[in-house]
């Protein structure tokens, strides 16, 4: 590979890129369609609006070891934390324009956030804030470096949401659900020996990773297969021949 193609890659726009509001929250909501993405040799990143300092366990440090490990693990090709202050995230003119200069450089296709609905504010926000980057980036006037532009698509991972069903589409993650759940064990000092976190809801005194492991069971029913990972989109989803209709009514 000459230099210049090595720049070039480099430089290559992201197909996919979740951004979340603290680490782990990739993971937990669409970590197997990310690593599906990226073993179908797209270009795949990660942003985290916050380094999760706020966390009653671990620190900023430990949880940015404990990403990148975790990046490394879903073959990620970007992952940036934009240092926005946990537990206090705004959607604001600062928040916003940070962001935009990141979209501004990676490009992404397709973007990834929450649910606008959440147990914890800065979900809320984070969505809210991840929309309007998106489609503020695009404005030729911007007072913000790099060259305008939006993505095509914004999708809204809704695993664990409970209000947020029906979902549009569910990604099949049956063959990823083991390197999910490892990623997922990357954040030991959030996980090890944890029986909740992030938005999933306990069963008991169940393990975390079984809980997951069995709600996103039930996610892959929906679309009749063993493990699946929920999203719901803005628009409706385009289908040029009735006869590739997938998932049996009956
Ligand atoms: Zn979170």
């Amino acid at each position: 590979m000459t230099e210049n193609s090595e720049i070039q890659t480099l430089r290559a726009p992201l197909d996919v890129l979740a951004v979340m509001a603290h680490p782990d929250d990739a993971e937990l909501l669409c970590g197997g369609t990310l690593i599906k993405s990226a073993r179908q040799a797209h270009r795949v990143g990660v942003i985290d609006l916050t380094a999760g300092e706020m966390g009653s366990s671990g620190s900023a440090a430990i949880r940015g070891k404990e990403a990148d490990h975790a990046a490394e693990i879903m073959g990620l090709v970007e992952r940036r934390c934009l240092g926005l202050p946990d537990a206090n995230l705004e959607n604001n003119r600062e928040s916003r324009h940070l962001l935009i200069e990141h979209l501004r450089t990676l490009r992404p296709r397709t973007v990834i956030t929450h649910w606008p609905v959440g147990r914890h504010p800065d979900h809320r926000i984070a969505a809210e804030l991840v929309r309007d980057a998106c489609f503020l980036s695009a404005l030729t006037k911007l007072d913000i470096e790099g060259e305008p532009f939006r993505p095509i698509k914004l999708v809204y991972a809704t695993a664990f949401r409970e209000d947020a069903f029906p979902a549009d589409f569910v990604v099949d993650i049956t063959d990823h659900v083991d390197r999910k759940l490892e990623a997922i064990s990357a954040y030991s000092s959030q996980f090890d020996g944890a029986t909740k976190g992030g938005e999933i809801l306990p069963g008991g005194e169940r393990p975390l990773t079984e809980q997951i492991r069995m709600q996103l069971a039930h996610y892959g029913s929906l679309i009749r297969v063993p493990y699946g990972e929920p999203f719901r989109i803005s628009e409706a989803l385009e289908v040029e021949d009735l006869t590739k209709l997938s998932v049996s009514t009956f």
